[in-house]
């Protein structure tokens, strides 16, 4: 067989060149659909932007609902596709004017966004109110909460208008399994009480912690290890931590597969590494 000449070869590679070229810019500028779902996207104090794989991407690039993910700007939503992890994720920028990615859950769309359809830890007030701040974190960041007070951006919980000495009663969660357990009890949110709720979601059980915040104090003797049924108490309504606002700060938390929320440190127990915010009328018994 005749070997390829010299000016053949030439003319090859001048050809084969400029094509890989095009061909791995084409590849390389294609989202990756595994990196998209398999991010896990955090914050960090010495990260002026998200934080993936470990790895600070620096200052936003992107647009207006998009997040950069190792370098690309994708579509903000829901990150993981699959259908059993139902994790979306959202941006907001913090008091310090970091931009802050996070991962959270939406409310679901079967179950009613009118709060005053669902049972909490207090009645509802006396004027008829139920909730006078809602969970928002999974809105544009422009319409979550903000005030000069507030260390933190959004709110990941609702807040439940009562008089102060009210009773905080232990709720079972829809389709919960067994009694809730007291995992900490401790300042956190002002005085905070914290349960752990499993839950049976499908063919999964899940577990959530719940939050009990700002509250005048704890019931006497409530212990991290025990167990609450539905209706006991758990500690009365005040203000501790909320700068004169007598109110339950009542927020739900998806802990995150794999963690024993009862070996974490109380400081922990909010860290996206821990829990992640759950909108809770996609847990709370409907009224
Ligand atoms: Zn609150």
């Amino acid at each position: 067989m005749r070997r390829p000449s010299t000016l053949a070869l030439c003319l090859f590679a001048l050809a084969w060149w400029p094509a890989q070229r095009v061909l791995r810019r084409a590849i390389d500028l294609r989202p990756s659909p595994r990196a998209v779902r398999d991010v896990a996207v955090t914050a960090s104090a010495g990260c002026p932007g998200p934080v993936v794989r470990g790895r600070c991407l620096g200052a936003a690039r992107c647009g207006v609902g998009e997040l950069e993910l190792d370098g690309l700007c994708v579509s903000m939503g829901t990150v993981d596709g699959a259908s059993d992890n139902p994790l979306a994720t959202n941006v907001h920028v913090d008091r310090f004017g970091r931009r802050v990615v996070y991962e959270h859950l939406a409310r679901r769309p079967e179950f009613p966004s009118d709060y005053r359809r669902y049972l909490y830890p207090v009645p509802p007030h006396s004027d008829g109110t139920t909730v006078t701040s809602g969970y928002d974190l999974d809105q544009p960041d422009h319409l979550q909460r903000r005030g000069s007070s507030m260390n933190a951006v959004g709110h990941g919980g609702v807040d439940l208008p009562q008089p102060r000495g009210t009773p905080v009663r232990a709720i079972s969660l829809r389709n919960e399994v067994g009694d809730p357990e007291v995992v900490y009890v401790g300042w956190l949110f002002g005085n905070t009480v914290v349960l752990r709720h499993v839950v049976r979601e499908g063919a999964s059980l899940r577990t959530y912690l719940a939050l009990h915040g700002h509250l005048d104090a704890p019931a006497p003797g409530l212990a991290r290890g025990a167990t609450v049924p539905a209706g006991g108490l758990l500690g009365v309504v005040g203000d501790s931590g909320a700068d004169g606002i007598v109110h339950l700060h009542y927020e739900v938390r998806l802990v995150r597969s794999g963690v024993d929320p009862s070996r974490i440190e109380a400081s922990r127990l909010n860290d996206q590494s821990v829990s992640v915010p759950c909108d809770p009328r996609n847990v709370l018994p409907l009224s």
